[in-house]
């Protein structure tokens, strides 16, 4: 590799009907940066344009799922030019609020939308963190699996934003214990998360990998057309119930939330860094 190439941030890899894609940064907790949610769009395509291809999973390499958007990593690139998507014009040639609005509505609420909707079933497989920007990709998918050592976190209320861009929690969680979550930022755990019906199975980190693969192997039994076509009417459902439009809701407060740190501190996440938000999750309750 040179020194101008992007670095591959992601694994893929195709086994008995299943794709693996992995999150290859474990040396920074699998943090999310602009280039990796883009390389795993074109991952998602090409196991959905893979026919032999019947049941997608996403997992990370290392001691945790993800710790969430990349918040100062040597690999940050916020500022740099990036591939968009949807129909949203270029964060850097935009000002004040729409510049990160932009980004936002392009590579983290519409990205987490269209990966909702991949007409083939996925599963995540989620061990360590799964914090903020993490649980958006755990959220994405059809099925978790949690190893006993997973823990689900969204402190980001500390940055007086109310929770992450693509916000599913309220139906995810019941309403007290979502308030909870949100409140205090604290951890819940795997077993409490399995206990509330957030998560599909909880096993030992070495099980983790086999469990998967084991439920993988029974779903790509069943006819695509028809898991496509449950997979939409269960995602029909959920809109109806008002997922979309309170996702639609959510993304706008945070954005004045955004708007209102940046008037206030300068900073979009009122001087939240990676630093100052790692020390406070550990201390948060959980
Ligand atoms: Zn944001």
């Amino acid at each position: 590799m040179t020194g101008t190439e992007t670095p591959a941030f992601l694994k893929y890899e195709k086994r008995d009907n299943v794709a693996w894609i992995r999150l290859d940064r474990p040396r920074y907790a699998n943090t999310q940066n602009y280039r990796l949610l883009n390389q795993l769009d074109d991952l998602f395509k090409r196991a959905m344009e893979d026919d032999d291809v019947r049941v997608i999973v996403l997992g990370a390499e290392g001691k945790h799922f993800s710790a969430g958007h990349d918040l100062g990593t040597p690999d940050q690139d916020r500022d740099m030019p990036r591939e968009r998507v949807h129909l949203w014009g270029d964060h850097l040639t935009k000002e004040g609020a729409e510049s990160q609005y932009v980004l936002e509505q392009d590579a983290y609420l519409g990205f987490c939308r269209r990966w909702a909707e991949i007409p083939k079933p996925t599963i995540a497989m989620v061990q360590g963190a799964c914090i903020a920007g993490g649980l958006m990709l755990a959220m994405i998918c059809d099925m978790i699996v949690a190893s006993e050592d997973a823990f689900f976190q969204d402190p980001v209320v500390r940055m007086g934003v109310p929770g992450v861009e693509y916000c599913a929690h309220m139906f995810e969680l019941p309403t007290r214990i979502a308030r909870e979550f949100m409140f205090l930022g604290s951890k819940l755990s795997a077993r409490r998360a399995y206990d509330l019906g957030m998560v599909n199975r909880v096993v030992p980190r070495e099980k983790m990998e086999e469990e998967v693969a084991t439920i993988a192997a029974q779903i790509t039994q069943q006819p695509s057309f028809g898991l496509t076509l449950t997979k939409q009417a269960l995602n029909l459902i959920e809109d109806l119930a008002g997922k979309r439009t309170a996702m639609d809701s959510i993304f706008h407060m945070h954005h004045l939330a955004h708007a209102h740190n940046t008037l206030v501190s300068g900073s979009l996440t009122g001087g939240m860094d990676a630093r100052i938000m790692a020390k406070a999750n550990k201390t948060a309750a959980g």
